[in-house]
């Protein structure tokens, strides 16, 4: 039951409109270890804002994000500097998360040092290995950011998210800012890296095609809210809710090369003050009347599979509501 509201101003991102910018709201979802979770949705979905409440990068308004049985939330600064050790982020722009003056092996040994973890030559031992892992040559170390390709940036990137014991990987938009065939390479090298070291990734992306290639599930968002989820190969062959069968009817049939970008009819419209009832509503092509007043209730459509939609609700198929 995830919860994020910022208070939006005049100026900045949504200028000219003031209000409550409801960009996470009563969102739920679980991820077993080893399985790969991908987040989808347009901009401004509330995607990227989740994926940094799960790491309390920044404090959720309400809601419970446990591991293990612990309510994370609830854990003072020490234990939480401790468990961070374990929940690391790969973002989209891996040249601006790099210091430009940092050459790449202090880049990737950060983590190390500010952990206070080996000593110098158990570091430079674990420098190498990380450098091995991702696939960089071990001269690589003395480089500059600016030497270096976005792909072997993002690798960097990753080399520093696995420095310490990391179980959990955000990647936000990992690969979207990457041409084609590098994208590829990441993506095989997270599938690899999942595969020897167990971790568990939560994959945050606005490419459907891309998602396609690496998830286990996937959580569908809109304007703040998860629409639906399902195993991946569910997902494709019977999406339930309206805005996911948009999302697959705007993309290319698993070809990551072509990668489009979400199209619907119509603008998003803002997260300042969403469209009442079903956010959807304003776009979606089954609107009754009952969605623009009324949020629809979760639906659980098969084992793992459950999408919001008064379409799905058989209580009100079942008073002729729905028809
Ligand atoms: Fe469309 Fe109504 Fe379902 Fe929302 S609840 S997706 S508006 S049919």
């Amino acid at each position: 039951n995830l919860t994020k509201h910022f208070s939006a101003g005049r100026g900045g991102f949504f200028s000219g409109k003031r209000g409550v910018v409801r960009a996470v709201e009563d969102v739920s979802f679980s991820v077993a270890r080893g399985e790969t979770l991908a987040i989808v949705g347009e901009s401004g979905c509330g995607k990227t804002t989740l994926g940094r409440l799960i790491l309390r990068l920044i404090e959720a308004d309400h809601g419970r994000i446990e591991i293990a049985g612990t309510d994370i939330r609830t854990l003072d600064d020490t234990a939480m500097r401790k468990l961070r050790r374990r929940l690391q982020i790969v973002i989209q722009d891996p040249f601006g998360s790099l210091n430009p003056r940092m050459l790449i092996g202090q880049a990737i040994m950060e983590p190390l040092d500010i952990h206070a973890v080996g000593t110098n030559a158990e570091r430079r031992a674990r420098l190498a290995e990380l450098l091995d892992l991702v696939g960089l040559p071990q001269d690589f170390a003395n480089r500059f950011p600016h030497q270096l390709s976005g792909g072997q940036r993002q690798r960097v990137g990753i080399a520093r998210a696995l420095a310490l014991e990391t179980d959990l990987l955000v990647c936000d938009e990992a690969v979207s800012a990457l041409d084609v065939s590098v994208q590829a390479q990441i993506i095989n090298l997270l599938q690899k890296l999942k595969r020897e070291r167990g971790l568990t990734y939560l994959f945050i992306s606005h490419d459907i095609a891309i998602v396609r290639h690496i998830a286990d599930r996937i959580g569908v968002m809109y304007l703040g809210e998860l629409v639906e989820i399902a195993p991946r190969a569910r997902l494709f062959s019977t999406p339930a809710h309206p805005y996911t069968q948009a999302l697959l009817k705007s993309a290319p049939r698993a070809r990551v090369h072509e990668r489009p970008e979400i199209v619907l009819k119509g603008d998003i419209p803002s997260p300042i003050d969403p469209p009442t009832g079903c956010r959807f509503h304003t776009r979606c092509p089954h609107v009754m009347e009952i969605c623009r007043s009324t949020p629809p209730a979760r639906t659980q459509l098969a084992p793992g599979h459950a999408a919001r939609c008064h379409l799905l609700d058989p209580a009100l198929a079942a008073k002729g509501q729905t028809a």
